[in-house]
C-alpha cells in the first residue's frame, strides 16, 4: 500500500522513490495504490485545483506502468473508512512523538501562517491508510522512513492494547526489494527533489523535452577535477546519481572513468544526460496527456478501485470495533 499526494505534476524524486517499486510489486502482491487528496488539505487548503491535481496523479500512476486492473487505484477520500481509524489513532498517538517528525517541523518552517492540527496528525492520517488495509510492504522514497516507524509503533501501540484475541495489524515495513531506500536529489543541491519548493530544481514526468534539456543544462558543475581520483563534491555526486538512474551502463561508466581519470568535460555529461532523461520522460509524458482528458475512463479506474478498497478496508474496521469493544449489541 502507498499514495502520493495530489499537489500538482510528479517528478523523477516520486519516480523513482515510489511509483518504480509500485510497478514492480503489482506482478508479486496484492497491491493498494491510492492518490492522498486528504493529505494535500494539510498544506493546500485551496481545493480549486483539486479535481485536476487528482486526475493528474492518477494518469501519470497508468502512464507509469499501473495496471488497475492488478492494483486497485484509488481516491484517498473515497474511503470514508480512512477518517474512522484515524481517529482511533489519534487516541493512541501522543502530541510529543508528533511534535518531534521532521516533516512536522520543516512543514512549519514553510508554512508558517497555518500550521494547522492535520499537519500534525499527517502520520496519524498516514498510518490510517496504510492500516486500513492490513499492509505490510509500503513502497516509499527515503524521507518517508520515519512515517513508516511511527505507524509501526501505532499498530504496535493498538495490538498491545486491544489485540487480546490476536493481532490485528501487521506490523508495516517500509520497501524497495531488499536494497536500501531511494532518495532523488533537487538540481540545485539543497536536499531531496520535490513538487513544492523551487520548480527549475525538480525535473517533473510532465516536463518538455526542452524544459528538461534546459534544467539539466543549468545544472550546478565547477571546471573539473585537476588530479585522478579526486573525491566528488556533492553536485557532481547528484548528477551521476540522475546518471545512474536513467542512462545505460557503459554511458555511466564512461563518465566515472573520465572523472576518475580528471578528464570529464561536464558539457558533454549534461548533454548526455539530458538526451537520456527525454527519452525516459517523453513516453510517460505523451501517455499521462491522453489519460487525463478522459474522465469517463477515470472515473470507472477510480470507483473500480475504491470498491475493492472499501472491501478490504470494512473487513479490517470490523476487526477493529471489535477489538476496541464499540459493540454494544
Ligand atoms: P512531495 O514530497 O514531492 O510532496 P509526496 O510527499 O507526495 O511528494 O511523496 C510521495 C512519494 O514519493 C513518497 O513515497 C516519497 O517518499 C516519494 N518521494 C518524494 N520525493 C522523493 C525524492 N526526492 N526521492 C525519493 N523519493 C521521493
Amino acid at each position: 500500500m502507498s499514495g502520493i499526494r495530489s499537489t500538482g505534476f510528479l517528478h523523477l524524486g516520486n519516480y523513482f522513490g515510489a511509483i518504480r517499486n509500485y510497478v514492480r510489486m503489482q506482478e508479486e502482491y496484492d497491491c493498494y495504490f491510492m492518490v492522498a487528496d486528504l493529505h494535500t488539505l494539510t498544506t493546500h487548503p485551496d481545493t480549486t485545483e483539486l479535481k485536476t491535481n487528482v486526475h493528474r496523479v492518477l494518469a501519470e500512476y497508468i502512464a507509469c506502468g499501473l495496471d488497475p486492473e492488478k492494483s486497485a487505484l484509488y481516491c484517498q477520500s473515497h474511503l470514508r473508512e480512512t477518517a474512522e481509524l484515524y481517529l482511533y489513532l489519534n487516541m493512541l498517538a501522543y502530541t510529543g512523538e508528533l511534535e518531534k517528525t521532521t516533516t512536522f517541523k520543516d512543514k512549519v518552517r514553510q508554512h508558517p501562517d497555518n500550521v494547522n492540527a492535520g499537519l500534525l496528525t499527517y502520520p496519524v492520517l498516514m498510518a490510517a491508510d496504510i492500516l486500513l488495509q492490513r499492509a505490510r510492504f509500503v513502497p516509499v522514497g527515503k524521507d518517508q522512513e520515519q512515517h513508516l516507524e511511527m505507524a509501526r509503533n501505532f499498530a504496535k501501540r493498538f495490538n498491545h492494547r486491544y489485540g487480546k484475541d490476536g493481532e490485528v495489524f501487521p506490523e508495516p515495513q517500509a520497501f524497495n526489494f531488499g536494497e536500501q531506500l531511494v532518495k532523488v536529489p533537487s538540481l540545485d543541491d539543497s536536499g531531496k527533489m520535490s513538487k513544492s519548493e523551487n520548480q527549475n530544481a525538480a525535473i517533473f514526468l510532465s516536463d518538455s523535452d526542452d524544459q528538461i534539456r534546459n534544467k539539466l543544462k543549468k545544472a550546478k558543475t565547477d571546471s573539473g577535477p585537476t588530479e585522478p581520483d579526486t573525491p566528488m563534491p556533492g553536485y557532481i555526486e547528484n548528477i551521476f546519481q540522475l546518471l545512474r538512474l536513467v542512462s545505460a551502463p557503459d554511458v555511466v561508466e564512461k563518465f566515472e572513468g573520465d572523472y576518475k581519470s580528471a578528464n570529464i568535460r561536464y558539457g558533454d555529461l549534461k548533454k548526455q544526460l539530458g538526451e537520456d532523461m527525454v527519452s525516459f520522460i517523453r513516453p510517460i509524458r505523451e501517455k499521462a496527456e491522453a489519460i487525463r482528458n478522459d474522465e469517463a475512463y477515470l472515473r470507472r479506474i477510480m470507483e473500480m478501485g475504491a470498491e475493492k478498497a472499501r472491501r478490504n478496508a470494512g473487513i479490517t474496521m470490523e476487526k477493529v470495533r471489535a477489538a476496541m469493544g464499540l459493540q454494544y449489541y
